[in-house]
This record gives structure tokens, C-alpha cells and sequence, in this order.
């Protein structure tokens, strides 16, 4: 199709939603907030918002990371709305297989640390290089008592500096404080799992360690990961408190893709988010604008722009809401969900209901 006009949506363009229809030619963005409309295919997503494709900074896919957890990358991918992601957690793989998929990919190498604590840093450089232009930096998963406060997690971020890497730390369960790993963190870096119920929870000092977070520009993001790694309780009262995340994602695996009626996807993880008080424009940028800037892509990817590549979403609502309980009992249940009408990858329709 050389032609598509989305006609009748709310536009979010990544800052703020407009009316007006959105215009697409040879897969690029041509028009945004135009009245008229003149196209070979015409899509009417009335009460729908026509988005930026989303992006979902915390994924797991199939011939990157480990067998166990990768999945698919376009079929848990673009059913959601999803249009660029990270692999936050890559063992194999090179740029030629990032490639090969029809989602935009970026990597992020995991870095192992060994028992006496050191990082193994050797290995995470070596595979990034093989991904060339899609390497964003380390995954450092920052769970265990080897790590020994934040020395190693200091030695991966000095490292990452050099290589103009950012790092992206798992939180759950870690024997280090919240306040303290994301202390170890730079301007950039991403701190993911921040809601989890686990031990030395980001509520342990009523948040601040996240509001200093974000004073810092060190990067909230949620990873929720079902409800594997986030506390539905521990969510809603940091978004009380001011300590929404700049970022929602995913953390999919082929463990958490299907298993909930096949409904687990970033749209999902955005009911969630409006369940627990996240304000709509809050939702929408933490899953556009300031997901791709988390990942240094502000310039290609997570807005509507003429001239960008036409990669987009019309994000509407089922009827069908979302059903989640989390390890220490809290249930959230909605009535209705955000779902993906309509996808566009550079301007191919790759999904529509
Ligand atoms: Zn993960």
C-alpha cells in the first residue's frame, strides 16, 4: 500500500493529543493533524488514538536471549502495538538476526559477575560488538549476595561510560538497597523492576530513591513482567507519591507471552498503569517518547513526525479488561484494556483486528 490516511483518531504524537488525520506515502509519516485525506487505503480509528509505534525497552527475544525466555520477536511484538523494543538480556545473536526481524531491535548484553564479585565484562563487549549498530549496552541482573554492594555494578557503569553504553540493572531481589543501586547509576541508565515486592523495595524509603532517580535522569522504568516482578501495591503508591515510571515495558518472555488468553503485551502492562492512577498523556509517553529516548533513539523512533518512517499504532479499547494478582495477593481487575486496532511498521500493516 503506497498510500494509507487514518482518519477520525485522537492523535498522540508522542508530547500531546490533537484531532486530525494522519498520512502515510511510501512508508513515511507525510501528514499529521491534516483536515483532508486523499489515500489508497483509509483506516477510520475513531475513538482510538493513533499513536508512534510503541516501544518496549525491556523484551526478550528468540535467538538472543537465553532458549528458555526468548520468544518470538514480531508475533509478541506487533498483536501489541509494539513497532521497536530492547532485548535486555542478550546471550547470542548478532546484527544480522536483529535485522531479519521486522520489529526495530536494540541489544543489551547481560554481564555476568562472577563469585568473588567480578563482572564479567569481557565477554558482554565481545558479544556487543556483534551487533553492531543495534548494541545499546550491558544488563547487569543485580539479584544476589555476590554482588556485594554496588562495586561491581560501578566497575559496569565506568565501563559503559567508556564505550558510550548505557546499563540497564534488574532490581528484584537484590541485597543492595533501591536507593543505593540506583546511586551507582549515571544519567541515562536504566533502573528496571522498580515496583517489585521483593526484598529492599523502593518503598523502604518512601520512594525518594526514585524521585532522586528521576532528579538524577537515571531512567524509572516498571519491567513488569507479568506481575513477576512488580508488587500492584507497591506500584500504585509510588504513583501516588509522584514516582510513576518515565518508562513501561514489558520484560516478554515466551513464559508470560501467552499465558493470559494471550493478552500479555505492553498494552496490557498500559491497563495496568491507568489501574493503579497513571494519568493517559503519563501512559502513552512512557510508552513512545520516552521509552525511545531511554534507548538514545528519540530521533527515529516513539513519535508522529512527517518525514519519519511510518511506523505507528491505533491503540483502542477491547471490552475484554485484564485480570492480575500479584505474588502478594493484590488483584487488579479492569473492565475494559488497551489494544492494538492497527500497526504499521514503515509503513506496512503488519497487524490489524
Ligand atoms: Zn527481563
Amino acid at each position: 500500500m503506497k498510500s494509507i490516511a487514518i482518519i477520525n483518531g485522537r492523535i498522540w504524537d508522542g508530547e500531546r493529543f490533537s484531532a486530525g488525520n494522519v498520512l502515510v506515502e511510501n512508508g513515511t509519516i507525510a501528514a499529521v493533524g491534516t483536515e483532508g485525506y486523499h489515500a489508497e487505503y483509509v483506516y477510520d480509528a475513531a475513538g482510538a488514538v493513533v499513536s508512534p509505534g510503541l516501544v518496549d525497552i525491556h523484551v526478550h527475544f528468540r535467538g538472543i536471549s537465553i532458549p528458555m525466555y526468548g520468544f518470538s520477536a514480531d508475533c509478541g511484538s506487533f498483536p501489541f502495538g509494539v513497532t521497536a523494543a530492547a532485548d535486555c538480556g542478550a546471550n547470542f545473536g548478532d546484527e544480522a538476526l536483529v535485522k531479519s526481524f521486522g520489529v526495530k531491535c536494540v541489544v543489551f548484553a547481560n554481564v555476568g559477575i562472577a563469585s568473588d564479585g567480578t563482572p564479567d565484562l569481557a565477554r558482554a563487549e565481545a558479544l556487543l560488538e556483534k551487533f553492531g549498530s543495534a548494541a545499546a549496552g550491558f544488563k547487569v541482573v543485580y539479584d544476589c549476595e555476590k554482588t556485594g554492594g554496588t562495586e561491581p555494578l560501578r566497575k559496569i557503569v565506568a565501563r559503559a561510560r567508556e564505550l558510550g553504553y548505557k546499563v540497564t540493572v534488574h532490581t528484584n531481589g537484590s541485597a543492595v538497597p533501591m536507593a543505593d543501586i540506583i546511586g551507582a547509576l549515571g544519567p541515562g541508565d536504566i533502573a528496571t523492576h522498580v515496583y517489585h515486592g521483593g526484598r529492599n523495595t523502593a518503598e523502604a524509603d518512601g520512594f525518594a530513591c526514585l524521585l532522586e532517580a528521576k532528579r538524577r535522569g537515571v531512567v524509572v522504568d516498571a519491567g513488569m513482567a507479568g506481575t513477576v516482578h512488580t508488587d500492584l501495591g507497591v506500584f500504585r503508591r509510588a504513583v501516588e507519591a509522584g514516582a510513576a515510571p518515565d518508562t513501561i515495558s514489558t520484560d516478554l518472555t515466551r513464559l508470560s507471552a501467552f499465558n493470559r488468553g494471550g493478552r500479555y503485551g505492553l498494552t496490557a502492562c498500559m491497563t495496568v498503569a491507568r489501574a493503579v492512577g497513571m494519568a493517559e498523556a503519563e501512559i502513552f509517553r512512557a510508552v513512545t517518547s520516552s521509552a525511545a529516548k531511554a534507548l538514545g533513539k528519540e530521533g527515529e523512533w516513539g513519535r508522529l513526525e512527517p518525514g519519519r518512517a511510518a511506523d505507528l499504532a491505533v491503540i483502542g479499547e477491547t471490552g475484554r479488561g485484564v485480570d492480575f494478582t500479584d505474588a502478594s495477593g493484590n488483584r487488579i481487575r479492569t473492565a475494559s484494556s488497551y489494544e492494538s486496532l492497527l500497526t504499521l511498521s514503515s509503513g506496512d500493516i503488519v497487524y490489524s483486528k
